[in-house]
């Protein structure tokens, strides 16, 4: 894993492709496959595929900050690209201290090392919330504070990608009452351009995706939260395949009743897909094998700002999570949604009544 060459001497990721036996069938199919989870035409791929076999292979360093490991598992069940395919093609991963084969000062000095030869040049990944109180003394390794850490890696990083809810906005560990004045990158960092990939675990074709993308052509299009809009343009529930009986109004009322087994909408418990702004209704989990609505529940909204203090996750979603999410059209819609939901169970209600009756 370790790469003792200046980024301008490293080969371009064409060469090492080459190198590897990639043929140039294989790798169209790699970029043909980026280009379309990122919804862009297929036209592009081409011009894709030129802009990434010249760029060079760069260097990346991974931070693990205040985290449960989630993201990283998560990264290593990508399909495409192949986390493997990744790392030994595409980038030249110089420090992550749970995949590298060196610990302790062995591994801390590799870390300084590709700092250094890469300065300016590398990518900085980052998992995790960063503790801020008590001058940042909840989070330390190699004697240093998560905040120092951060500052030190930041500084000659071409570019940060948080990933995971906690780097992105502080996540579970931010939740209230956040003892440890758990921030995200974002919050501490204004001097670089910064990606965040957030989710409770991120997606992990969209963390690879986004990698490769920048690779290609720098920083994406981003939303006000720093979220690549290729990947968090839409909301679950523009691209929910159970969208079509959210707009009838057929709700299921409980995870067991006739509307779930018939696999109605789950708005009324809890879902959080019309505020959430995911890939996972099209790209799926586990190499498009499934997702959490498909299985049966909610979704509850990962990948927002301070999701784990917006209400009870089987709770419908309230008027103000709508207003803040800025999605008034959608709330109307919902209330249209609801009333017909209403108005189709008093029919099932008068309709029992009248059998009741006969
Ligand atoms: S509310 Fe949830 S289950 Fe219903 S259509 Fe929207 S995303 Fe799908
Ligand atoms: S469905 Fe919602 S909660 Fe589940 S992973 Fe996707 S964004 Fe996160």
């Amino acid at each position: 894993m370790s790469n003792k060459n200046p980024r301008n001497q490293q080969p371009t990721i064409g060469e090492v492709m080459d190198q590897a036996g990639v043929g140039r069938r294989q790798f169209m199919k790699y970029c043909a496959g980026i280009t379309a989870m990122m919804a862009m035409p297929p036209l592009s791929t081409a011009a894709f595929a030129r802009d990434l076999r010249a760029a060079r292979r760069p260097s990346v360093i991974y931070m693990p900050f205040q985290e449960c490991t989630g993201c990283l598992e998560s990264l290593t069940r990508s399909f495409a690209p192949a986390l493997e395919n990744l790392m030994f093609n595409t980038i030249s991963l110089d420090y992550n201290h749970t995949l590298q084969a060196a610990a302790g000062e062995a591994a801390e000095a590799a870390r300084h090392a590709a700092m250094e030869e890469n300065f300016g040049e590398y990518v900085l990944i980052c998992d995790g919330s960063i503790p801020t109180k008590i001058n940042g003394a909840y989070g330390t390794s190699d004697g240093h504070t998560f905040i120092q850490q951060l500052e030190e890696a930041a500084e000659g990083a071409a570019a940060i990608v948080a990933v995971g809810a906690c780097a992105a906005f502080g996540g579970v560990a931010a939740a209230h009452p956040n003892p440890t004045g758990a921030v995200g990158v974002a919050d501490l960092i204004k001097d670089r351009p910064i990606i965040n990939v957030p989710g409770c675990p991120p997606m992990p074709e969209v963390m690879t995706g986004v990698l490769v993308s920048f690779l290609a052509s720098g920083v994406p299009a981003l939303d006000k939260h720093l979220r690549p809009k290729a990947f968090f343009g839409d909301t679950i529930h523009d691209r929910c395949y159970r969208r079509r009986f959210y707009d009838r109004g057929l709700f299921a009322k409980s995870f067991d009743d006739e509307g779930a087994r018939n696999g109605w909408c789950l708005y009324e418990l809890g879902c959080r897909g019309p505020t959430t702004y995911n890939a996972c209704a099209t790209i799926k989990w586990n190499g498009g094998a499934s997702w959490p609505v498909e299985a049966g529940h909610g979704c509850i909204g990962c990948s927002e700002p301070n999701f784990w203090d917006q209400g009870g996750f089987y709770e419908p979603l309230s008027a103000k999570l709508f207003e803040e999410r800025g999605q008034a059209a959608v709330a109307a819609a919902a209330g249209v949604a609801v009333g017909a939901a209403a108005a189709y169970g008093a029919r099932r209600r008068q309709k029992k009544l009248a059998g009741d009756a006969e």
